[in-house]
């Protein structure tokens, strides 16, 4: 289906991009600049916000807080360019798992929209004839996004530490960034942690896994030589969806068999996330008491995500492929340079192990968050469930502010954490589907840019009072006989 940049309509794209800009500019309303400057110890002017991630939405909130003329942002990611996000390096899909009609990074605005994207580099008859969007375009489409919005992406710049800046006379943050010229020093009066799936944590593995020697397993997230397991017999943990698109890459790759080994006993098929893609739950479940948020959400995420039909289309055209169901793993060694797994019918060999097992909250794991690990308030320290929906992993998430702020664990420990917005997948059990997917983004970005500047705007009321009395702009201009002005009335 894929054809080459404007094979059908030259000049499409450049065309779009121009509607683009008209159609900004008609929408710009209030663009009146109203951040004023705030001077760090260093001298130099503060930034309003550093987001930290570049990823879809790391992009896409830059672009919301652009529409709101917060323009001194900055926006970093470790990454090089054009590998940001999960799409071309960890997801090992061929399209996406969304429908293609899902809208988000747009903002409302039409000509910003995948579809019109897609359309202009393709073609309107090959968007009809689309089922579902390729992972590569989509990439492509949030580069194009990026450049022409002009957002002020610096990449290969790793966030690396937080601190509150003590030493600036209104408060802010002090934050290290590791850049490809050695550790530079900003501050920023808030800071948006867009840092993806595992960016309040890590992925994680049994501890039976974890200790295996790297060459004989990996997590699914990994960096994973798929070319080297042509002939190896190959396990992969999990039933989830990267479980199985690593399962269907080995395959492809030419693996002498894959195994999916499942706890449960039956297989996932409905994808609770297309169940709460409606505008009530996306707007309003963060609105919700602690109870409720709490059972929607760790059910949603107990239930975990079903496996797409492509993805399970791509396992089954492999004969030499399996699932077996209701078989946990309740140890793992190394042994010859093979794995021997215990299950509770017995062991298995095999050569290479994949763990498609999710995240796990874990603010120490994450070198920016660690010295501060502790302060940060948990579900578990805020909420205590019902003794039929208790979940430690869970509990480990982040229990946020009404604003998608950290919470300090005691009152008056660390105020300046209500500063830090967390906008990774630890959010959902505070907020429902964060920036982290694209269902859930026309609703969560919106959200997080006003949660940022009512903080702004609150922090500088005295500056804008001020900037009230002094406001001395006449909007008509009196005749020259007029007696007001010969009698000293204006
Ligand atoms: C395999 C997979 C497939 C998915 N498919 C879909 C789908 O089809 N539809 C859907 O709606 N959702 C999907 N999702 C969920 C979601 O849309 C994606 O995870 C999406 O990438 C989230 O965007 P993000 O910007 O929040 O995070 P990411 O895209 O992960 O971006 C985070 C960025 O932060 C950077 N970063 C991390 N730490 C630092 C740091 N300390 N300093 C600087 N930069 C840092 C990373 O380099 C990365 O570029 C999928 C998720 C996965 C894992």
């Amino acid at each position: 289906m894929k054809r080459a940049v404007n094979d059908c309509e030259p000049g499409a794209l450049d065309d779009l991009e121009a509607q683009v800009h008209r159609d900004l500019m008609l929408t710009q309303h209030p663009n009146t600049a109203w951040m004023p400057t705030r001077t760090g110890p260093d001298g130099n002017p503060m930034l309003d916000v550093l987001i930290a991630g570049a990823g879809q939405g790391g992009l896409v909130l830059a672009h919301q807080l652009q529409r709101n003329s917060v323009d001194n942002i900055l926006v970093v990611d470790r990454a090089a360019y054009g590998s940001e996000g999960v799409w071309t390096t960890y997801a090992r899909m061929h399209t996406l798992r969304s429908p293609k009609d899902y809208t988000g990074p747009d903002l409302g605005l039409p000509s910003l929209t995948y579809i019109a994207w897609h359309q202009a580099k393709y073609g309107k008859d090959h968007w009809d004839a689309l089922a579902l969007i390729d992972k590569d375009d989509w990439n492509d489409y949030l580069l194009w996004y990026r450049r022409i919005l002009k957002l002020p992406v610096q990449n290969e710049t790793a966030l690396t530490g937080i601190e509150p800046a003590t030493d600036a006379p209104n408060g802010g943050l002090r934050l290290t960034l590791e850049t490809p010229s050695g550790p530079r020093i900003v501050y920023a009066r808030k800071l948006v942690l867009a840092t993806g799936q595992d960016g309040t944590g890590q992925w994680w593995m049994p501890d039976f896994i974890r200790r295996l020697p790297p060459n004989l397993r990996a997590h699914a997230a990994d960096e994973i030589d798929f070319a080297a397991l042509k002939g190896k017999t190959v396990a992969v943990l999990g039933a989830g969806a990267s479980a199985a698109d690593n399962a269907a890459c080995a395959l492809e790759a030419g693996a002498a068999t894959v195994t999916m080994y499942v706890r449960r006993e039956k297989m996932q098929r409905i994808q609770p996330y297309r169940w709460l893609t409606f505008a009530g739950f996306l707007n309003h479940v963060r609105d919700l008491p602690d109870e409720w948020r709490w059972r929607f959400m760790s059910y949603i995420q107990g239930l975990r995500e079903s496996i797409p039909q492509g993805t399970y289309d791509r396992m089954r055209a492999h004969p030499n492929f399996s699932i077996r169901m209701g078989c946990p793993w309740l140890d793992a060694k190394a042994m010859d340079d093979r794995v021997l797994i215990t299950t509770p019918g017995g062991e298995v060999a095999a050569d290479f192990i994949i763990c498609g097992t999710g995240i796990d909250v874990d603010f120490s794991a994450r070198p920016e968050l660690a010295p501060f690990a502790s302060k940060i308030a948990t579900w578990s320290d805020r909420y205590t469930p019902p003794a039929e929906e208790a979940d430690g992993r869970l509990g480990r998430f982040a229990y946020l502010d009404a604003n998608g702020a950290f919470v300090e664990k005691s009152a008056g420990d660390a105020p300046w954490l209500a500063d830090i917005h967390d906008f990774t997948i630890g959010a959902t059990i505070s907020l429902g589907p964060s920036g982290c997917s694209i269902n859930g983004m026309k609703a969560a970005v919106p959200m997080l840019a006003a949660s940022i500047t009512r903080g702004l705007f609150r922090a500088d009321a005295a500056h804008h009072w001020q900037s009230l009395l002094d406001y001395d702009t006449p909007v008509f201009e009196p005749a020259s006989d007029d007696p007001l002005v010969t009698d000293g009335g204006i």
